[in-house]
């Protein structure tokens, strides 16, 4: 299946995609975990990028593009966790599933509101040492979301693909409503385009 997770970071997005890439043996690409890798890996792209993180800003799309690219069409089916976060990644995307004919199945957006996402990136900075959940960074990241990736939640929601889920229950909880939501998925007949 191609399963694509939207939600404001600290949503809870990771864990979930995690789980669902465990559980239906899809690969998990996590754009912000390809970064991170590049950055300790001290690559040409981790160079360019570290600042861009430490701040909390986005990295250009062309730069994401090109990323998402190589890993798509590599694989069959995906958990896809991080991409799009602009309504030019999103075109990007939907013209790159459309050449190779593999729709997305389902768009999950795990919803939560910006205090508790604060509170679980400023707890996950205090116990990870993560560069980019200083209170600066959060505060950037949490309005970038609204401004940059939430428009992106109403294109999906327009084309019919989009499954909201509520992310302030248990880890647990949530899961269970993304495995209902992906049964019934399943269960019905499969569609053509993008
Ligand atoms: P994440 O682990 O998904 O929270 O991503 C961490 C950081 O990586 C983000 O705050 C951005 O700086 C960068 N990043 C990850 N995915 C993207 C993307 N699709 N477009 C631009 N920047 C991204």
């Amino acid at each position: 299946m191609n399963i694509l997770l939207l939600g404001i970071q600290g949503s809870g997005k990771g864990t979930q995609a995690k789980r669902i890439a465990a559980e239906y043996d899809s690969p998990h690409v996590a754009t912000g975990e390809i970064l991170r890798k590049a950055i300790e890996e001290g690559t040409p792209l981790g160079k360019q990028v570290v600042d861009i993180l430490a701040r909390g800003e986005l990295v250009p799309d062309a730069t994401m593009i090109e990323l998402i690219r190589e890993r798509l069409t590599d694989s069959d089916g995906f958990v896809l966790d991080g991409f799009p976060r602009t309504m030019g990644q999103a075109e990007a995307l939907d013209d790159m599933l459309a050449e190779i004919t593999r729709p997305l199945d389902v768009v999950f957006v795990l919803q939560v509101p910006d205090d508790v996402a604060r509170e679980r990136l400023a707890k996950r900075g205090l116990e990870e040492g993560r560069a980019d959940d200083t209170p600066t960074a959060i505060d950037t990241r949490i309005a970038t979301y609204h401004r940059e990736t939430e428009p992106i939640v109403e294109h999906y929601r327009a084309r019919g693909s989009l499954v909201p889920i509520p992310g302030t229950g248990t880890v647990e909880e949530v899961f269970r409503q993304v495995q209902d939501a992906l049964e019934q998925v399943a269960s019905r007949p499969a569609r053509t385009g993008a």
